[in-house]
Order: structure tokens, then C-alpha cells, then sequence
């Protein structure tokens, strides 16, 4: 197996449930106690209501792609093979904007808005990656 060469998380205890469920091919973020909107990334303070309490919950995988763009260069060893290659801005159902990609061959007709599933890649067997496919039972 060729060793994984791109960029890693550093998981810091604040993170740590994120990536666990990641793991367990589930999506967990934390949510204020105060107002219930969800955070992405972890952060101590809500961005709504700036309450510091929170607790995790398990939302659903379900995005929207809000946008993409090509990367001519690689900014990283790791990712030179790969050149071109997209990343894509989705929007979780929950309420969560977060950068990924999409796996799989890159639909002629895909547009913003088009529905996207979680995948979930395993790149090290410690790090899951939440990476999206097309929805193709639900466009
Ligand atoms: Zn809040």
C-alpha cells in the first residue's frame, strides 16, 4: 500500500469527536445549547450567540454544492498526480459550509445546488476524510 503523502489533520481534543465519528462513518458536530445551530469547525464560542455551551450530536450526511474550483498547481508533493484537481465548497444539511472533494469522475452537468452524499475515506487507519459523491438518487 502506498503511504498517504497529502497533508493530515492535526486533531486537537476540541476536534477529536468530529473525527471519531468520521471514523464511524457518521458526521458529528457540536451544537449550541443556547441557540441549537451547529458549528463547523469546533470552537469554544457560538458564532451565532457566542454561548461557550455546546454539546455533540450526529447530523444527517445530505450537502448541496455551493461551489468548486480547479487547482492547476499543486501546492504539495502529495498532490501533483492529481493536477488538475477540484475542491468543492458544500453546504451540509445541518447548516455547515465545509471544503472537501468530490470522488469519482466530475459530471459534465454537475452545477451549484446539485445534491451530494458523504463518503467517507479511510486515507490512513487513523484519518477518515468527509468527501462527497453525487447524489444520484436524489439531483
Ligand atoms: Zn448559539
Amino acid at each position: 500500500m502506498t503511504p498517504y503523502n497529502k497533508p493530515l489533520p492535526q486533531i486537537d481534543p476540541r476536534q477529536a469527536r468530529f473525527w471519531q465519528g468520521l471514523r464511524e462513518r457518521q458526521i458529528w458536530l457540536p451544537t449550541c445549547a443556547n441557540c441549537a445551530k451547529v458549528r463547523f469547525p469546533a470552537t469554544r464560542f457560538c458564532g451565532h450567540c457566542w454561548s461557550d455551551e455546546s454539546h455533540w450530536q450526529r447530523v444527517p450526511g445530505g450537502a448541496t454544492l455551493q461551489a468548486y474550483a480547479t487547482f492547476h498547481k499543486a501546492y504539495w508533493a502529495g498532490f501533483a498526480a492529481d493536477v488538475p484537481y477540484r475542491v468543492i465548497q458544500v453546504r451540509l444539511d445541518a447548516g455547515v459550509s465545509l471544503f472537501s472533494n468530490l470522488v469519482g469522475p466530475w459530471p459534465p452537468a454537475l452545477a451549484q445546488g446539485a445534491r451530494l452524499k458523504p463518503f467517507f475515506d479511510d486515507v490512513t487507519p487513523e484519518v477518515t476524510l468527509l468527501k462527497f459523491c453525487v447524489d444520484e438518487a436524489n439531483p
